[in-house]
């Protein structure tokens, strides 16, 4: 097996084997699906992230498929009305050297897995998973499994990384870290085609409408014909229709339903778009404290990546974008030939776990500052309509 081994080609997994690959190494990449498949629903990234897929050689593709939204708005879901709007255009993105962009999943996954095949120095294994892992004084051993029919096979690697998403069997074959716990929050995704909506609920810009216990988020993907919906919600025990014993296989006109009940009270445009779509998919949300030290992303010869190391609710929509950033880290420590292979790893956990704390903890904060009520609703109003702007923006996050 090559030098270093990945665990999981989402799209963390797969901005490592590339930017490895960029950098002049091989590695071996292992999933436990059949095929790479993507969840039908859309992806924000930042100028921080567009950065890196542009300095891997990804702009030619990225830019046939993205859209790059005018602006960002923050709205009351309530009253409708425009609380603050931070700019998208051309001077924000020669501030932070890079656009805004929205995409869709599976465009993003099909670009980044496009390169790495072509690039010939990762070798995908699919339908293959790790089971365990054991260290070893000059490596890592992997049980990998095939199907339940063939028996496990064993395979070595210099060093491992978890990229195997929030319930990471890497992780928790080696950490006691407590497991993702649920957040009680649900996220219902959508997409409606741009050319079927009335004129006034079509939109370019990334809209984020705050409402008690809830928001949504609108957003233009596929250059702009496709609108990706949104929606996080809070249930409130009795008075709302989702209660934790909720069952997520409900029908989809119950699942439509649910969802009109609990936007009883927001705008027209609100309620009009969103009545709009027959078919959701639902996802209840799972988080873990924020992390507290380079320890937990990385020990000895193993090291996690993405949300097998920091799992993170979407309120900033950073998770891939973390990712993404942790893959470009990696794959830089790894080229320093001054340390050993374990210290290229710790390296990577010193530079990366504080930034991916914050986002974690900013992710959180958001939560409750968009689903506020009450006074607190009142003052973030009121702070959006005197700071706008500079609320909004976020240097320390897109200069990063
Ligand atoms: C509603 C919602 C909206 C979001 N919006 C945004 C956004 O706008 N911007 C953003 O940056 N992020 C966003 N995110 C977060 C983002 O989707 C995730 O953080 C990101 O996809 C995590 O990527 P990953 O590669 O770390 O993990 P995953 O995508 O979970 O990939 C893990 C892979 O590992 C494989 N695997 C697991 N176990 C094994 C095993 N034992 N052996 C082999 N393979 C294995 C899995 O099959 C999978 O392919 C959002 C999340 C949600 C829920």
């Amino acid at each position: 097996m090559s030098q270093v081994a990945i665990v999981g080609a989402g799209l963390g997994g797969l901005s490592l084997a590339l930017a490895l690959q960029h950098a002049g190494h091989a590695c071996a990449l292992v999933e436990r699906a059949p095929e790479l498949t993507e969840v039908g629903a859309g992806i924000q990234m930042g100028p921080h992230v567009m950065r890196r897929l542009f300095a891997w050689g990804l702009q030619d593709a990225l830019m046939e498929r993205i859209a790059q939204p005018a602006a960002l708005q923050a709205r009351d879901a309530l009253r409708g009305d425009v609380l603050a709007v931070l700019p998208l255009g051309t001077s924000f993105a020669q501030r932070y050297g890079a656009p805004y962009a929205t995409i869709h999943r599976a465009d993003l996954q099909a670009v980044l897995c496009q390169a790495v095949l072509q690039g010939g120095s990762t070798e995908l294994q699919l339908g293959t998973t790790c089971t365990r892992w054991v260290e070893q004084l000059d490596g890592v051993s992997l049980e990998l499994e095939t199907g339940p029919a063939s028996s496990p096979v064993q395979e070595r690697a210099c060093v491992l990384v978890g990229a195997d998403g929030l319930w990471s069997r890497v992780r928790s074959s080696g950490w006691t870290l407590p497991e993702p716990a649920a957040t009680g929050h649900l996220a219902y995704r959508a997409m409606l085609p741009q050319a079927l909506l009335p004129e006034r609920l079509r939109s370019q810009t990334v809209n984020v409408w705050m409402g008690p216990h809830l928001h949504l988020v609108t957003y233009p993907v596929r250059q702009g014909e496709w609108l990706n919906v949104v929606l996080l919600l809070q249930p409130q025990g009795a008075q709302h229709p989702i209660t934790p014993g909720w069952d997520l296989s409900r029908e989809p006109h119950a699942m439509a339903a649910d969802v009109q009940a609990a936007l009883r009270g927001c705008c027209a445009d609100v309620r009009d778009l969103l009545g709009l779509i027959e078919q959701w998919r639902v996802w209840p949300l799972f988080g873990r404290g924020t992390v507290a030290g380079p320890d937990q992303m990385a020990r000895g010869r193993v090291a996690l990546l993405g949300d097998a190391a920091h799992p993170m609710l979407p309120y900033l929509a950073q998770g891939a974008g973390m990712a993404i950033e942790d893959a470009d880290c990696l794959a830089q420590c790894w080229t320093r030939t001054d340390l050993t292979e374990p210290q290229r790893l710790h390296r990577y956990a010193v530079e990366r776990w504080q930034r991916n704390a914050r986002v974690q903890l900013q992710s959180r904060r958001n939560a409750d500052i968009f689903h506020a009520t009450g006074w607190l609703r009142w003052g973030r109003d009121l702070g959006l309509k005197i700071l706008g702007q500079r609320l909004m923006d976020q240097p320390w996050l897109f200069s990063g």
